[in-house]
């Protein structure tokens, strides 16, 4: 059982460990999917958070318990490219969870990003990730902003400390994080938005991150 609230950069650390073997990661599937108007997929295991509305919340709660296989970064790489080729898209994300825990998982991010850009400079890649690790590590951020056709969603959980902990379990202290991984994007010239859920924020909490 895990108690709320957590720690999200403990829970982060502990998680990595569970879903990473050296620099491969755990991934449980890969495919066509039609956001973004047609975009390959990888779909990943881990997070720091827990949020209740979560689609993968299982997989997430006991990344432990999964078989899913860990695959190394160039791997997931060719992969995404096969989807590529085949549906004629141009567009690349990873999903299910969170991308960035600490280290190992964004050496793991940032070696496919080398692969898939050395075999064809002008796909976008969409990063999709709660920012958290991003506001945490602000040399990730430099790192991400030599990839130019990159794109960063950055799923805001909550608009102030308490819907931040409510949503997310996570402790509210840790509300800031995310808001400067956004804004440390923003200020190195990168192509990045928040993203919100209209239903747990409401017209009152939009207003709010405005
Ligand atoms: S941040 Fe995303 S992947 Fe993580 S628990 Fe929340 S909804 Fe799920």
């Amino acid at each position: 059982m895990l108690d709320l609230p957590f720690d999200p950069l403990k829970r982060a650390k502990e998680v990595e460990e569970l879903v990473m073997k050296d620099l491969a990661r755990k991934y449980y599937r890969f495919r066509p999917a039609k956001y973004y108007g047609g975009i390959a997929t990888a779909d990943l295991v881990g997070c720091p958070f827990l949020c209740a509305y979560c689609w993968n919340y299982k997989r997430n709660l006991h990344p432990e318990m999964s078989r899913d296989k860990y695959y190394s970064s160039d791997e997931v790489a060719n992969r995404l490219l096969n989807i590529i080729k085949r549906k004629g898209f141009n567009k690349v994300r990873l999903s299910g969870a969170e991308p960035i825990l600490g280290e190992k998982s964004f050496e793991h991010l940032y070696q496919m990003l080398v692969d898939i850009y050395k075999a064809n400079p002008l796909l976008d890649f969409i990063l999709e990730t709660n920012g958290l690790l991003l506001g945490y590590k602000p040399e990730f951020v430099r790192r991400l902003s030599k990839f130019e056709r990159m794109g960063v969603r950055v799923a805001l959980k909550g608009f102030d400390d308490v819907s931040f902990e409510a949503i997310s379990g996570a402790e509210r202290n840790f509300f800031h994080l995310p808001m400067k991984g956004l804004h440390d994007l923003i200020g190195n010239g990168m192509n990045a938005w928040p993203a919100i859920m209209y239903e747990t924020f409401g017209s009152e909490g939009i207003g709010k991150i405005n």
